[in-house]
């Protein structure tokens, strides 16, 4: 009955270790957050000990009075935030909620048509040898090559010449908003289920300040950890009765036994943080932040170092960079930011020359320091020294001093100061 540290010293000494990492560097990685102390104390409790397999009131367990309080705060509370008519939270990931959604939608063997993974898509839109790759006929979409946006008239003919069962409108590096109603246009021409994953996106949704694609949709999914900033989870939202059985059933006993309502608790109380005034302000300076990155990033001494932005800017919570006029690859770019303290990851550009695992870009985030604290101030700061990081002539004497900007920034904004 003994605390952590006296049980599994090993696991607890990395259980620290990380703590302090998370500390006293910049985490920049787009799809990352730091889930309040609320969460992590509702995630860390006994509902982990609870089996509740099915839905709240029609539980296949015996007492589960308690945790059907929890799961039906859950689903009120995040039906509010979306304006939807149905929500299932039991989705234990992004991927899994995909999964349920698809597998409620389609037959092994239907055609789905998804942004390529190549040009910003996820895993789950049809990656080859992903479940979707694998159960699905997969037709993917691109994004045009002058201005990487995503090319809609290209997805009108594939979708008219492939006639999809579903399409699927989201993404996980791309740094613009997407046109919910043309994608709706488009699948109900061609007899094809809209199904928007806003995983990354949905807290700036939730916020007011990015559309929301729950009207436009026969079913969302998202991620609860990426801008949400909640517990990692899934989540699948509708507002078309007619599926939602269909998903429910799709979730439990479809794919998943018991849900993890320790994990749907941290989702409850995320969830009211998310539809409160610090929420919005910091959704608000997360967009700013990477409009100020983008700025940054664009000037001339970043241009003359080689750094360009994919689509020239940003519209939402992350920039792409692109590299292939630098002196560094993905991998480099990324390991010089992590000798500096800020973590970041490499991510392929369209049409890369290089493999996945080096690539030409990096993908940077700002949801993370906006949960920290960070205004523009500290953007404009944080942007300066990555733009000073990715230029030629990087040595040991830069690294020092840009390194000691990055720890007077972790230490102006602590983090966690109470674990
Ligand atoms: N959907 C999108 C668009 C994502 O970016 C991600 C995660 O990166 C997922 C789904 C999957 O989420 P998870 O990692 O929780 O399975």
């Amino acid at each position: 009955n003994g605390n952590l540290a006296a049980v599994d010293p090993e696991v607890a000494a990395a259980v620290g270790a990380e703590l302090n990492r998370q500390q006293t560097t910049l985490e920049m990685i787009a799809s990352e957050n730091f889930a309040p102390q609320a969460v992590l104390e509702a995630q860390g409790s006994v509902l982990t000990n609870k089996y509740a397999e099915g839905y709240p009131g029609r539980r296949y367990y015996g007492g589960c009075e308690h945790v059907d309080v929890v799961e039906r705060l859950a689903i009120e509370r995040i039906k509010e935030l979306f304006g939807a008519s149905y929500a299932n939270v039991q989705p234990h990931s992004g991927a899994q909620a995909n999964a349920a959604a698809m597998f409620a939608l389609l037959k092994p063997g239907d055609t789905i048509m998804g942004l390529d993974l190549a040009h910003g898509g996820h895993l789950t839109h049809g990656m080859r040898i992903n479940f979707s790759g694998k159960l699905y006929n997969v037709v993917p979409y691109h994004v045009r090559e002058d201005d990487h946006r995503v090319d809609m008239d290209e997805v009108a003919r594939l979708a008219r010449e492939n006639k999809p069962q579903l399409i699927i409108a989201g993404w996980s590096a791309y740094p613009r908003q997407l046109d919910f109603k043309r994608f709706r246009e488009i699948a109900d021409e061609v007899g094809a289920k809209l199904m928007v994953d806003m995983a990354h996106f949905a807290g700036l949704v939730a916020a007011g300040l990015h559309p929301n694609p729950v009207p436009h949709a026969h079913v969302v999914t998202t991620t609860t950890h990426k801008t949400l900033g909640g517990p990692r989870g899934g989540v699948i939202l509708s507002s078309d009765e007619e599926f939602t059985k269909k998903f429910n059933s799709a979730v439990f006993p479809g794919q998943q036994g018991g849900p993890l309502e320790h994990v749907i608790a941290g989702k409850a109380v995320a969830f009211k943080v998310a539809a409160g005034e610090e929420f919005k302000d910091r959704q608000r300076r997360t967009v700013e932040g990477a409009q100020v990155l983008a700025e940054r990033l664009l000037a001339e001494d970043a241009k003359a170092a080689g750094v360009q932005l994919v689509s020239g800017g940003t519209d939402v919570h992350l920039v792409l960079v692109d590299l292939r006029n630098s002196e560094l690859d993905g991998q480099q770019a990324e390991d010089r930011l992590h000798e500096i303290g800020i973590t970041v990851n490499r991510n392929a550009v369209p049409n890369d020359p290089r493999p996945p695992m080096v690539t030409s870009g990096l993908r940077i985030g700002t949801p993370a320091l906006a949960t920290r604290g960070f205004g523009k101030a500290e953007f404009t700061e944080v942007a300066d020294v990555i733009a000073e990081a990715l230029k030629p002539g990087f040595d040991e004497t830069t690294s020092a001093k840009l390194r000691a900007r990055v720890e007077a920034l972790a230490a102006k904004h602590p983090l966690y100061p109470n674990l």
